[in-house]
């Protein structure tokens, strides 16, 4: 019998597909930019963060919750990472990068995921 094999289906690399099958080409695991961007393409000058609703707390999202023990702790703690990714954001903005998050609620709805980054990834 031959073993069915799990399609990967995590945010990141739905989303890598998504932008790979809209002609688009680039590196992955940027650690030399500012954040180390998932996905980015120096020459168009853009960058693609696929971020966790959870860790990174995706403002007004049902996935977005914070734990009920130690409830200070882990508002201080969201809070610092979304800084460090505001940050981070705007370092690239800096060198001239168009800079997109994709939120991993976003990969459950293909179709509208392609559309938004059809619309504003440079080409
Ligand atoms: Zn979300």
């Amino acid at each position: 019998m031959r073993r069915q094999r799990q399609r990967d289906t995590s945010p990141e690399l739905l989303t890598r597909r998504l932008i790979h099958s809209l002609g688009h080409r680039f590196r992955i695991h940027n650690r030399d930019l500012p954040g180390s961007p998932d996905l980015a393409n120096r020459a168009r000058r853009w960058a693609v963060f696929v971020h966790g609703c959870y860790w990174h707390q995706h403002p007004g999202c049902p996935r977005a919750t914070v734990p009920k023990r130690n409830r200070e702790f882990w508002t201080q703690k969201f809070q610092d990472n979304r800084q460090r990714d505001l940050r981070k954001e705007q370092q690239l903005r800096d060198l001239g990068f168009s800079v997109l998050t994709v939120w991993e609620c976003e990969t459950e709805d293909l179709d509208a995921l392609r559309g938004r980054l059809e619309r504003e990834l440079p080409s």
